[in-house]
């Protein structure tokens, strides 16, 4: 396994291909670094006892101790860990841990190039198995891009008046293929080894050159990455661990790039292009049962942390707001649980999680996430949108003023009050705060796309049946 600073150093050699604020920067450029140091802790705590078990698991390839980020998980136990380490981990960094869509990808592409390759006779998976022995030897950090820009949404991908607002294959040779489109909103992409990427949606048979799944290094010729940064704020003189962490969602762009075959890992097969979509949104969805429910717990913390400050920690109201986001986190992993315990070993030996508990945990998550906003920004109060600079909370002259009226609680500090209100502030008012709300409402896919996952899966004939034998339509028990 690497190191964060073997990754790091991974990162800083590769060629500068990064467009932000107008200039092409490499992965050195400090806007770049609150990305980097929320993915270094997937590294730093791989040894840590708390973590140890969680963040590493056994590679069912190689027979080695590996990154749970780059394991095919084989069993309900793996993907309750899992949700777990993402639980835990999102904790630490108040949000998106920002690696899983890499697990997620090539979770979701194991069993996609194998069903592939059983219907159409392809090697797709053998490449695939390779790939991933690379991944888990390199320890390898990957994004996942399959959000397309999609142009005219009322328009299938061979429908669209420009041909690349899809990604699609271009031109196919005996070596590889080369592609053409770019990727919306794909987070991390800055700060990642790799990008894999898969289809955006179900695909028709007319879609043909557009059902494409493959991998390249970040930095393969004519891939073109726009970042768009966001950070925390944490004055250094507070020493806040806040103040290192942030995020870069990037539009990925695909300037004619070439993917040699061995990286090709769907080409043309249009159900399994779709399956490949569909995966890779189920894997990341389960994932999001670990990570909002630790988003969840964040909020909940400062909530709670700034009633008791305010003296009113246990009073009727803030209970019942507490008890609501104690509610929803857990009810969301919960569904993780279940979508673990109820899932299904594939033909390909990886373990995939039901779709019905994936979809509901995830949609009940997103459905609510404002919701907690809104909680935490009554439980504490405007000041967080109003709160004095930190230099003037620690200035000479007017700090003793701030400090004497941003009291409460006798027993508090001023400045634990203080650290407290930044903190609430940074989630409710920070450019970050503001990308993981919208992240919590379109992140893993908006909601009408759960909706569509649950309608496909979920089985309402079976409803209809309890309806009629409870009313003698039928005398037939009803069974599931
Ligand atoms: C912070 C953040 C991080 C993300 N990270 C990633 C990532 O790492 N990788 C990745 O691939 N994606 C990522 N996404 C993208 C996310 O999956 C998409 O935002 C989501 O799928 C919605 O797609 P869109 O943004 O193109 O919205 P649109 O498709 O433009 O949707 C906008 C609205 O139009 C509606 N709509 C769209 N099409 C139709 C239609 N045909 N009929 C009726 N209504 C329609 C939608 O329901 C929605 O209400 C991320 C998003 C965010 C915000």
């Amino acid at each position: 396994m690497r190191t964060s600073e073997e990754y790091k150093q991974d990162l800083y050699r590769l060629k500068p291909n990064v467009y932000l604020r107008g200039k092409k920067v490499g992965r050195e450029s400090p806007e770049l670094s609150g990305g980097i140091n929320i993915i270094s802790k997937t590294f730093d705590l791989v040894d840590e006892p708390y973590f140890k078990d969680l963040l590493t698991a056994k590679s069912h390839i190689s027979g080695k101790r590996i990154n749970r980020f780059t394991h095919l998980h084989q069993s309900a136990d793996d993907l309750m860990k899992k949700q777990e380490m993402t639980r835990k981990i999102c904790r630490l960094v108040g949000g998106c841990i920002q690696r899983c869509m890499g697990c997620d990808a090539i979770n979701g592409l194991s069993i996609a190039t194998f069903a592939a390759d059983m219907e159409h006779g392809t090697d797709y998976h053998k490449r695939f198995m390779e790939y991933v022995k690379e991944f888990q030897e390199r320890d390898l950090v990957a994004a996942c891009a399959q959000t397309d820009v999609k142009g005219d949404r009322s328009k299938r991908p061979h429908q669209q008046d420009d041909p690349d607002m899809y990604v699609r294959v271009v031109e196919k040779r005996s070596d590889g293929i080369v592609v053409r489109g770019a990727k919306n909103c794909i987070t991390m992409a800055a700060v990642a080894d790799e990008i894999i990427v898969v289809p955006t949606r179900a695909m028709m048979p007319e879609d043909k050159d557009y059902c494409v799944a493959f991998a390249v290094p970040a930095d393969a010729d004519g891939v073109k990455i726009v970042a768009r940064t966001s950070r925390l704020r944490a004055p250094e003189r507070l020493n806040m661990p806040q103040g290192e962490l942030g995020d870069d969602e990037n539009m990925v762009i695909f300037d004619d790039v070439f993917v040699p075959w061995d990286r090709v890992f769907i080409c043309g097969e249009n159900r399994h292009a779709t399956l490949a979509a569909y995966l890779f949104a189920l894997f990341h969805r389960h994932s999001y049962t670990g990570c909002k429910p630790a988003t969840t717990d964040v909020i909940m913390g400062f909530g709670a942390l700034i009633a008791e400050y305010n003296g009113v920690y246990g009073k009727h109201n803030i209970r019942e707001k507490l008890v609501e986001l104690a509610a929803t986190a857990e009810l969301v992993y919960a569904a993780g649980i279940a979508s673990a315990v109820h899932g299904t070993k594939t033909p390909a030996g990886t373990f995939m999680p039901n779709e019905v508990y994936a979809n509901v945990g995830r949609r009940h998550a997103g459905l609510n996430f404002y919701k907690e906003l809104e909680i935490l920004a009554e439980l504490a109060g405007g000041l967080p949108a109003a709160l004095p600079f930190a230099e003037d909370f620690l200035n000479s002259e007017i700090g003793p003023l701030i400090k004497k009226y941003i009291k409460r609680r006798s027993d508090v500090p001023a400045e634990d009050v203080y650290r407290c209100l930044y903190g609430i502030s940074n989630i409710l008012c920070s450019s970050l705060g503001g990308v993981q709300a919208v992240a919590g409402v379109h992140g893993g896919g908006s909601p009408v796309m759960e909706d569509i996952a649950i309608w496909r899966t979920y089985d309402f004939e079976k409803k209809k049946d309890i309806a009629k034998f409870l009313v003698g339509i039928t005398e037939e028990i009803p069974k599931d």
